[in-house]
């Protein structure tokens, strides 16, 4: 003869389903079968609590039994509860509720499995024409590797992996704290929910060691400041057989004394004297990989840029080149031998003539007649 389920759960027929939720909590946890192994009577208790509440918290069944009594659920098709399954997965969300976190594997009851290894940053200076042309480096970098000696498992090599008693298997444990029940990662597992009788000696069961590596790294020419790349599994071992995590190289770009860099695109300013920007001329310039003659017409203007397409940076994505920009800077010379001095003042009286007064004179006269 089954129990009357308000009986069970010891509230009136009145309860609200706060009151319902509350009775069972506490049933639950005194009658869990974590908590009572192998005891026959706790575990019938556990289910009966567990069924009752699984009725009485819906209002659907809740109403059916209350009219029909136990005849009503067994006509709706409620069978009452066949597995343990049910009962595990109605406690887990009953913790849910309660605590605001998750039990985890309520239903396998095991711990935590493979873990996909932790991704690793390095960072990285290259130098400005590098930058350009495309490098390849060495680093060195220690991360977790799987230990050779134990296979990743961390037991030794007679050991066995056993439920871990502390939790037992859950991964974590939960404690009164007054009013409130506190949920915490389990000190002895470190919340994995196994343990193992003898460690392995080499990585002390942790599974994975440290260890200095030395990888080569590929960067492509175009990278600038900031620009990430990623290396696949070149991060750390997975725990207990997961995925390697990826290794992220960040760039830094040393700066020139002689280029700016602006997109793709390169800047620089070529200083020039008075006499080459008269007459012309022909000068090599430095560029990213190499030099290119730049021919300078007669009459160029200080503060002139000329463009040397296609010979900036390489461009990441693939699209076209970025081009070098030159900026033309007339050199006032402050060193004059006797001779370039007397040419000088030849120069200057002929464009004296040349301009009646030149360049001001044409201001002062527009100052007067306005
Ligand atoms: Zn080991
Ligand atoms: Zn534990």
């Amino acid at each position: 003869m089954k129990r009357d389920y308000y009986e069970v759960l010891g509230v009136s027929r009145q309860a609200t389903v706060e009151e319902i939720k509350k009775a069972y909590r506490k049933l639950a946890l005194k009658y869990h079968p974590d908590r009572n192994p192998g005891n026959k009577e706790a575990e019938e208790a556990f289910k009966e609590a567990a069924e009752a509440y699984e009725v009485l918290r819906d209002p659907d069944k809740r109403r059916l039994y209350d009219v029909h009594g136990h005849q009503g659920l067994s006509g709706a098709g409620f069978q009452g509860f066949s597995a343990a399954d049910d009962i595990f997965s109605t406690f887990s969300d009953l913790f849910e509720d309660f605590f605001g976190f998750s039990t985890g594997q309520g239903r396998s009851r095991t711990g935590p499995g493979p873990e996909r290894g932790s991704d690793l940053r390095f960072d990285i200076t290259i130098e400005f024409l590098e930058a350009a042309t495309g490098t390849e480096k060495e680093i060195e970098i220690e991360r977790l590797e799987t230990c050779r000696e134990c296979g990743g498992s961390g037991a030794d090599r007679d050991s066995q992996v056993i439920t871990c008693p502390t939790c037992r298997g859950s991964g974590h444990v939960v404690r009164s704290e007054g009013f409130f029940q506190v949920s915490s990662s389990c000190p002895e597992c470190m919340g994995r929910g196994t343990i193992i009788t003898n460690p392995c000696g080499t990585c002390a069961g942790r599974g994975r060691i440290p260890e200095r590596q030395t990888i080569k790294v590929r960067i492509p020419a175009g990278v600038d400041t900031g620009s990430r790349l990623r290396l696949r599994n070149e991060g750390e071992a997975g725990r207990l057989g997961g995925p390697r995590g990826d290794l992220y190289i960040v760039i830094h770009v040393e700066p020139h004394e002689f280029f700016k860099r602006q997109g793709n695109d390169v800047f620089c300013e070529v200083p020039v004297s008075i006499a080459q920007v008269c007459l012309g001329d022909t000068i090599e310039i430095p560029t990213l990989n190499g030099s290119e003659q730049l021919k300078i017409p007669a009459g160029t203007q200080s503060g002139k840029v000329f463009r040397l397409k296609g010979k900036g940076f390489p461009d990441l994505r693939g699209f076209s080149p970025g081009d070098q920009l030159i900026k033309i800077k007339i050199v006032t010379p402050t060193k004059l031998t006797e001779r370039q001095k007397e040419l000088l003042k030849e120069f200057m009286e002929i464009e004296k003539e040349k301009k009646e007064g030149g360049f001001f004179k044409k201001i002062f006269k527009k100052v007067e007649f306005s």
